[in-house]
């Protein structure tokens, strides 16, 4: 979909619309004067905001707004939702953004009552009235798990990226662990020095978390990973720390003893996830596990003593139905972990050309939301709690991923990555390290590269990168990517 952008500069707003409605897509930007087979056009003019959406040079739809307020870019969203909403109302209306609870949190730090802010969500905003009440429900709870935090403390993240096969979804830093066995300990030995650096950078800092992701760090050999845990250990002051995660995400990756490595190094969290009770769908996104392996290491992590485990599951798997996923619901629910985890994959496909909206957007978001409204269901009748949340972008109807949680668990390290309000030094390769400085609200992050070889290489470098954007956090220097 091509656009055109006249008298503003409120492009970001107009894409990010645009994509709601035509997911998938190429947006590619038209001069004035220019044309193209195909595109919408968004005016600013006399106080007036216009959209007009163009095929084959004929004019197909318009919608004019009075600008009376002064957020002109939200006033560029709606005059394109008015273009579109008689074929498709998005849930979400106007909120495009990943991280919608901070917006309701900006509204109770205000003062304003949860009527209102339901309200402003509707009328404002344009969300639906389910995920209105669902933003408030997250805002409270973040804050709700955020009050007993320090707010001087920092988290660490370690990525180790490998994992027994890749899936068919993965868009994460995933190696297949057999392949790479001759790189592990080079690859650990990289590790050691970046988390030598951040002991040493925040050694006034109190440690509120760890997190071990990936990947799927129990993919490791007990020896390798058994020294990661123990460096890490002994590397850093852990009597403050509030929780320390792993994902053990792989049900084949789970063995006794690696529970027992878990255990005795003090992790408090794991993730176990089926991502489907259904045999077939996991052969076909590239799973090397069953439902049945599955339920068999989760029982045994309880056996071993782990009181807090969190299940992800998806929605919207290849071939699943309704039936499918009202099964994985029923199935992981009954076994009670303390969290849940529901992400939405939405596969993105192009509209056919001179299409309005493609009527595949509208049947998969259709059949999304009532896959959202069985998982709602299921999540009240065990009384699991919404209580982190961030929205897919660029695909049909933009769903959220949502943690639900049991009274009084629940994830730190998720919620402070939502917040944005604590640095997070992160060792390993593709992981991503943010420095905050709240009371400049600047961020600074430092990109770690994803390739292995590539990383053990050039540790000494990413290194350095942490300290320059450490150092720009420090002063308060503003950071481009913002502006
Ligand atoms: S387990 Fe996660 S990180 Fe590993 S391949 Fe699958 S989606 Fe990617």
């Amino acid at each position: 979909m091509d656009y055109k952008i006249i008298g503003h500069d409120h492009r970001v707003a107009a894409v990010d619309m645009i994509q709601v409605f035509f997911p998938g897509e190429k947006y590619k930007a038209l001069e004035e004067g220019e044309y193209s087979s195909r595109f919408i056009e968004s005016r600013f003019e006399s106080g007036l905001i216009n959209a007009r959406f163009f095929v084959d040079s004929l004019l197909v739809a318009e919608a004019r707004l009075q600008c009376v307020c002064i957020d002109i870019g939200l006033g560029v969203k709606e005059s394109i939702y008015e273009l579109f909403k008689g074929k498709y109302h998005p849930p979400w209306g106007l909120l495009t953004g990943i991280r919608p609870a901070k917006i309701v949190s900006k509204m109770i730090d205000s003062g304003l009552s949860e009527t209102d802010i339901i309200r402003s969500m509707q009328e404002k905003y344009l969300a639906s009235p389910a995920k209105a009440a669902l933003c408030l429900e997250v805002a409270k709870a973040e804050r709700d798990i955020l009050e007993a935090t320090n707010t001087k403390s920092y988290a660490l993240y370690i990525g180790v990226p490998f994992c027994p096969s890749r899936c068919l979804y993965c868009s994460f830093t995933a190696y297949p662990v057999a392949k790479y066995t001759h790189l592990t300990k080079q690859y650990i030995a990289a590790v050691k020095k970046e988390l030598d650096y951040a002991a040493r950078l925040y050694k006034e800092k109190e440690l509120e978390s760890v997190y071990v992701g990936g990947g799927t760090p129990t993919s490791l050999d007990d020896e390798s990973f058994s020294q990661l845990l123990e460096y890490t250990a002994k590397t850093f002051d852990m009597a403050n720390l509030k929780e320390y995660t792993i994902e053990a995400g792989r049900a084949d990756t789970i063995s006794e003893s690696k529970l027992d490595i878990m255990r005795h190094f003090g992790v408090s969290r794991i993730s176990i996830n089926p991502q489907s009770m259904k045999d077939e769908t996991l052969v076909k996104i590239g799973r090397k596990h069953s439902a049945a392996e599955f339920v068999k290491a989760y029982n045994l992590a309880r056996k071993k003593g782990f009181s807090h485990i969190n299940v992800d599951i998806i929605l919207g798997l290849p071939d699943e139905n309704e039936a499918d996923v009202s099964n994985t619901l029923k199935e992981i629910t009954a076994l009670l972990p303390e969290e849940i985890t529901v992400h939405t994959l939405a596969l993105k496909r192009a509209s056919k050309l001179k299409e309005e909206i493609s009527s595949a957007t509208i049947a998969e978001a259709a059949q999304m939301e009532k896959f959202l409204g069985l998982s709602k269901y299921y999540m009240d009748n065990f009384s699991y709690k919404p209580y982190y949340m961030y929205r897919q972008k660029n695909s049909p109807g933009n769903f959220e991923n949502a943690g639900y949680r049991k009274d009084g668990y629940g994830c730190l390290y998720n919620v402070q990555i939502m917040h944005e309000r604590q640095s997070i030094i992160a060792a390993g390769a593709g992981a991503v390290s943010k420095f905050v400085n709240a009371d400049h609200d600047r961020i600074e992050r430092a990109f770690n590269v994803k390739n292995v070889d590539e990383y053990i290489e050039r540790t000494a470098e990413m290194i350095r990168r942490k300290t320059a954007a450490y150092n720009k956090a420090a002063k308060g220097v503003l950071n481009n990517a913002d502006h």
